[in-house]
């Protein structure tokens, strides 16, 4: 894409030519474009049960990539939206921004892909490519806005975007990433959302060796900014309010737990951690969070709680700490973030579910009970 450096465009891409040399079968590519029914699951409105519902993808565009999708990660950022929680959802809403899939067709100008790849689609499928931000591949904060994965409108047709939980995708090939194949496939979808979420703050913030680390709520985000912050050298505690997830914590890299109910547990650690990441879904004291940072240490919240909350500056103020926000990631640290997993092995603990399970998987969400992220097994999607 035009604001990566040829000097970082992951090895294995390859080029125009070569692709239309070794295409193995490019009629196939050529019949594979039409537009196509494609089932789906959405919700209808705020207060309805997902259920079946059928959509219609775009034709295969010169730079489109048209996945399979076989698995979908639960993110709860889709309970949000299906429920209009953030005030911006367009129904009805197929959500799913955790995808992962094969190949199956691609436009004529694509040159990171071939069909039978392995490849991936994250929370945008597309962005202004112009701005000050998407210069820098940060097209998560394009200045004109991002195209989220489902329930935005294409910047070309007006269309409303669709998520993953559903059969097939097609997105332009900028906004599609490529998966290594050693990775157990399932895993590997979280990272496109909950993956790359924890990984951004955790690099811009250089968080490492010497540091402390606390990580609030342990799910989807928090599993994996624990294991993040656990392989790049930072000492962890988990700050939790379900006491039966001190052991798994501890199996994914913690090396202290704390239960956040518990305020004595809490007052031992004033002033302890360097950094703090965030993630929780719903209302809660910040507050209570940040008397937890030592002088300058930094809170990034990456949770997005539909009600906005109150903040104490006595308390920024007393030890001059910060409170600050982080979405997702851009499309090279993306990559970066998924070559980072191949090359150390992480990926996420899931549940494998199929997709007429996706209410219940909801409500076990919404009682924190999630282990750690639901994945959807889209064969069960017929
Ligand atoms: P999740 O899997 O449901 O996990 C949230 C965890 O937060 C729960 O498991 C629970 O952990 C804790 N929690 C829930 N309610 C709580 C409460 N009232 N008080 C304290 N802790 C509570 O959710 P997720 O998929 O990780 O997403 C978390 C949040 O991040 C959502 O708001 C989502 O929309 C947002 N998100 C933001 C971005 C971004 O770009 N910034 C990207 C993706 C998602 P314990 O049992 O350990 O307490
Ligand atoms: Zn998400
Ligand atoms: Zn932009």
């Amino acid at each position: 894409m035009k604001t990566q450096k040829k000097s970082s465009r992951p090895s294995g891409v390859r080029k125009a030519t070569d692709r239309a040399k070794r295409h193995p079968d490019s009629r196939a590519t050529l019949t594979e474009k039409r537009a196509s029914a494609t089932p789906a699951y959405a919700a209808q409105a705020p207060d309805t049960r997902l259920a079946p519902f059928q959509i219609r993808r775009r034709e295969v565009r010169p730079q489109d990539v048209q996945l399979e999708i076989l698995y979908c990660g639960v993110c709860h950022s889709d309970i949000h939206m299906a429920r209009n929680e953030w005030k911006q959802t367009i129904y009805p809403v197929v959500p799913g921004h955790e995808i992962v899939g094969r190949v199956t067709a691609v436009g004529n100008k694509v040159t990171k892909f071939r069909s039978g790849d392995l490849a991936g689609v994250g929370v945008m499928v597309d962005s202004c490519r112009e701005c000050v931000n998407c210069r820098k591949g940060l097209e998560q904060y394009c200045t004109v806005g991002m195209v989220l994965t489902y329930s935005a409108r294409d910047r070309r047709t007006g269309e409303i975007t669709q998520g993953g939980y559903s059969k097939r995708i097609v997105v332009h090939e900028d906004f599609v990433f490529r998966l290594s194949d050693a990775l157990p496939l399932a895993g590997v979808a979280p990272l496109l959302c909950a993956g790359i979420t924890t990984y951004s703050p955790l690099r811009h913030w250089k968080v490492g060796k010497g540091h402390k680390l606390g990580v609030v709520g342990l799910g989807g985000l928090g599993h994996m900014a624990v294991k993040f912050g656990a392989s790049f050298g930072a000492e962890v505690t988990m700050l939790s309010t379900s006491p039966d997830k001190e052991r798994d914590a501890r199996r994914l890299g913690a090396h202290k737990f704390a239960l956040t109910s518990d305020s004595a547990q809490l007052e031992k650690l004033a002033g302890y951690f360097d950094f703090i990441i965030d993630t929780v879904s719903a209302k809660h004291d910040y507050n209570a969070y940040l008397k937890l940072l030592a002088t300058d240490g930094a809170m990034i919240c990456v949770g997005i709680p539909p009600t906005s909350a109150e903040v104490e500056v006595f308390t920024l103020m007393g030890g001059r700490r910060s409170l600050a926000a982080s979405g997702i990631g851009g499309i090279p640290e993306t990559q970066e973030m998924l070559d980072y997993c191949a090359e150390h092995g992480i990926t996420s603990d899931i549940e494998l579910i199929d997709i007429a399970s996706i209410n219940d998987a909801y409500a076990r969400m919404l009682k924190s009970d999630v282990r750690y992220r639901f994945v959807i097994d889209m064969a069960s999607l017929t």
